[in-house]
């Protein structure tokens, strides 16, 4: 939650730019208040330098925003000409703004804008006191001319257009940006044991219809499935073609490369001897690598990861 201050500009005595009636000090209050509710309502703590119509000086309007350590001071007026055809709006900065005055006054002067395409002044630096004085990054809104009769009612009209469309930039300018995102891990190339492991879940597949994916990563699925078809295997009637050397060969490779401790769980004794072996072909680096299972003698335990 950041901590925003609207000021809104003149007050009491001070009435600012004066079109019959009509009052800058009026509409800036007015925008001032409905901002405050906007954003409050979006979860930020507003301060007003004043929330009544009431003189502040622009000492105290500074002192508020420093005294409340705010992460954002906005100080809201109307402009005034002695033509009353000049019109548009215009964002003020200071005569020294950080480059994230430039960007904030840019984005909301943006906002301001594009409520009723009116016409964009764009951001000024001008030597005024609240921004001088204010150590929170500060603008000064100037949300069309009250000397001029079409701005007026824009400003009327599309009042909570612009109420909502500052307080979206505001939200915006206060919101953390986004952690900028990890960036994807290198994948590492293949090693000997990942092709070898990846060898080992094809013919996991293909001889003793398992179901695993090709991964090359010698999971607890894979350890799984070696075991099942070992188990299989050593129960098979005499006769049939039996691949238990070439498992028990795999799960002993396998094995080898554990980083976690192996376990032992026993496993059926076989019920015949076993003579056939399997040849395991894979290619590393475009050359075949050839392992050949060695015969090992079988045991009714099986070590795994
Ligand atoms: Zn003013």
């Amino acid at each position: 939650m950041a901590t925003i201050v609207l000021d809104p500009g003149h007050g009491g005595h001070d009435p600012g730019a004066v079109n019959g009636s009509r009052m800058e000090k009026n509409d800036n209050l007015r925008l001032g208040l409905a901002l405050r509710n906007r954003l409050q309502q979006l979860g930020q703590n507003v301060v007003m330098t004043r929330d009544s119509d009431v003189f502040v000086s622009l000492a105290d309007r500074s002192l508020v925003s420093n005294q409340n350590n705010a992460d954002l001071f906005v100080s809201l007026h109307r402009n005034a000409f002695t033509n009353a055809q000049a019109n548009g709006i215009e964002t003020i900065v200071s005569t020294t703004p950080s480059q994230v005055e430039r960007d904030n006054a840019q984005l909301v002067q943006h906002a301001m804008v594009n409520v009723a395409a009116q016409s964009d002044r764009g951001v000024k630096p001008m030597n005024f006191a609240v921004l001088r004085n204010t150590l929170a990054p500060a603008m000064m809104t100037e949300l069309g001319f009250i000397s001029n009769t079409r701005d007026n009612q824009l400003f009327d009209q599309h009042f909570n257009a612009y109420v909502n469309a500052i307080a979206d930039a505001i939200m915006t300018i206060v919101r953390p940006a986004p952690p900028t995102p990890a960036p994807p891990p290198v994948p590492r190339p293949p090693t000997v044991f990942d092709r070898i492991v990846a060898a080992i879940q094809n013919t996991l597949n293909s001889l003793f219809r398992q179901n695993l994916r090709v991964d090359g990563v010698y999971g607890p699925q894979t350890q799984q499935a070696l075991v099942d078809s070992l188990q299989a295997e050593l129960t098979k009637p005499q006769g049939e073609p039996n691949h238990s050397n070439y498992l028990i060969w795999a799960l002993q490779y396998a094995n080898g490369h554990c980083t976690n401790a192996p376990q032992s769980i026993p496993v059926e004794p076989p019920h015949y001897p076993n003579q056939l072996s399997l040849h395991l072909e894979i290619t590393v680096n475009g050359r075949p690598y050839e392992v050949a299972p060695t015969p090992v003698p079988i045991t009714p335990v099986v070590d795994v990861c």
